[in-house]
């Protein structure tokens, strides 16, 4: 179709992704597009997607969205970090905070200085070194903002919020913004005889949905992507071999955890998601290894409060399409591809799409090369999540148990092997560009999962020793003082933006 301005972009569906998608366009693009959604309420959503990290709040503040509404919306809390417990080994623990991992001395990070005292004897373990994660684990949270010329780290943060309601709260930010919903099933796609573009959609009651540029949020049946346009797929299971997951809401319970939980159990791992009105639960596991009934059993034995609905089992399959766009059509969100939600990076995709997206339109027709770019920045993206995702399960200690023993002895993509390696030989890290995690999420999940360096940065033996010692006391003492300044992470939520 040969477009006049306004370019006419089309949406499918209404779940995080879709309404994510309406709400940035509606919000970025105004007069120069008209924008479209279309939402079947017979099919529904996923409904899971509780966790974020702390780019959201990018997303959030370029819109314009008032935070303490936002927060009272969607029955968010505040998370600081991720609890990974029995990863390493059935009874070890460790913490992904947020931030900064201790403080760095001239260009040499902590971690080196870390290492270096941990040889001697004087280290702690690496979370007392980490604000977030004493923050976190005292139950605290405030927004805290620091003075100019003030040494302490900020304390960032992220939301464990409702998806469907914010989902809801988007719809009505976009629709002020301009975009149109049209609710309706989809149940026929034409094309463009001539190029063989996506021309409309035709919904169930007969409605035809046109558009210049189609977006493909239809979740995981990838409505246009696949079932149109074949895009394929690349399947990350031999890696990744959760195949399922069992959700379900329980009471809400005391302390409100300024973080989540992700327990390893012995086919896949248990998360646990704090709101305001509720706890999200899920279970994640193999079902070459676990059958949905036991599943959903170990779920609801393993709640600490009462469950709130039936449990609900849902079916997936880890990786990437090929493309994430072909012709005129762009997938966002699961119809672009899946990573189980370990590290809670789906929503944070959906995020850096849009935002690829919209270095692009309202430009159309793009340059003819766009799309190629588009989508090998994705295929990194993706894949550089992926990596750090397998870590988790190959740097297992858990022994003796066959899901684990496979993960931890299974061949490891190239890119994942030379990275552990020269972590563990020189306990250098060097993410690229398009990494989602830096150095700081390296570090304390390869050290949290028992990858400990055999030597490190020699500059780190300039310090005296003694100098050493009181450097890593100092520290730790000024980020327990600081922490013990903090709130309660319930009572200040109640206070800054109790849920309407
Ligand atoms: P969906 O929510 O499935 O929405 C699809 C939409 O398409 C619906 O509105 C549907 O009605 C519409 N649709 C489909 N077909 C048609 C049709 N024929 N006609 C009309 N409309 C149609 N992400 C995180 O960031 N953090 C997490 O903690 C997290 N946890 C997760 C846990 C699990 C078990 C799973 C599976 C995912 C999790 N995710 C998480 C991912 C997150 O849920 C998704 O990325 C997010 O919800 C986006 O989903 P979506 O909008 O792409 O798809």
């Amino acid at each position: 179709m040969e477009p006049q301005a306004p370019i006419t972009i089309t949406i499918v569906g209404g779940g995080t992704a879709g309404w994510m998608t309406a709400a940035a366009l509606g919000r970025f693009l105004g007069k120069q597009a008209s924008i479209t959604l279309v939402e079947s309420d017979d099919i529904g959503t996923v409904g899971v997607g509780e966790a974020t990290i702390p780019h959201i709040k990018i997303f959030n503040d370029a819109l314009g969205i008032d935070e303490a509404e936002f927060v009272a919306a969607t029955g968010a809390t505040y998370k600081l970090g991720i609890a990974f417990e029995g990863w390493g080994a059935p009874d070890d623990a460790y913490v992904h905070a947020f931030g900064q991992v201790g403080r760095g001395i001239g260009l040499l990070p902590f971690h080196q200085f870390w290492l270096r005292g941990r040889n001697l004897g004087v280290a702690k373990p690496l979370g007392h070194y980490i604000l977030n994660t004493i923050v976190l684990a005292g139950n605290r949270f405030a927004h805290v903002e620091r003075e100019p010329g003030n040494p302490l780290p900020p304390i960032p943060y992220a939301f464990h919020f409702d998806a469907g309601l914010y989902a809801r709260f988007l719809r009505g930010f976009a629709e002020r913004h301009g975009v149109t919903r049209v609710e309706g099933k989809i149940v026929a796609v034409s094309r463009d005889p001539s190029n063989g573009d996506i021309a409309a959609l035709t919904l169930a009651d007969g409605t035809q949905v046109g558009g210049h540029l189609f977006i493909d949020c239809s979740g995981f049946r990838g409505l246009l992507i696949e079932q149109e346009l074949e895009a394929g797929f690349e399947d990350w299971t031999r890696w990744l071999p959760c195949d399922r997951a069992c959700a379900v809401p329980s009471e809400s319970t005391d302390p409100l955890t300024p973080y989540t939980r992700a327990m390893a159990h012995p086919a896949g791992w248990q998360w646990r998601i704090p709101l305001q009105h509720r706890t999200g639960n899920g279970i994640v596991y193999s079902s070459a290894f676990l059958d949905d009934q036991r599943a959903a059993d170990r779920l609801v034995a393993n709640l600490d409060g009462r469950p709130l609905a039936d449990p609900r089992t849902l079916r997936f399959t880890t990786g990437r399409r090929a493309r994430a766009w072909v012709r005129n059509v762009v997938a966002i969100g699961l119809s672009a591809g899946f990573i189980e939600p370990l590290e809670s990076t789906s929503i944070h995709l959906i995020q850096t799409a849009i935002n690829r997206l919209l270095e692009l339109v309202p430009r159309w027709p793009i340059h003819a090369g766009a799309r190629d770019d588009y989508n090998a920045r994705t295929a990194r993206e993706m894949e550089a999540v992926r990596d750090f995702i397998i870590l988790h399960y190959h740097a297992n200690g858990r022994t003796g148990e066959p899901f684990w023993d496979g993960l931890r002895t299974m061949p490891i993509p190239d890119s994942l092997a030379h990275r552990i390696e020269l972590f563990r030989s020189d306990a250098a890290i060097f993410p690229g560009n398009d990494e989602l995690f830096d150095q700081r999420g390296w570090v304390q999940v390869l050290i949290g999962q028992g990858v400990v360096p055999e030597r490190y940065h020699p500059i780190a033996d300039e310090l005296p020793e003694s100098e050493l010692r009181r450097f890593l006391d100092l520290t730790e003492q000024a980020y327990v003082q600081d922490a013990s300044r903090i709130p309660d992470h319930r009572a200040y939520v109640q206070k800054f933006a109790p849920m309407r």
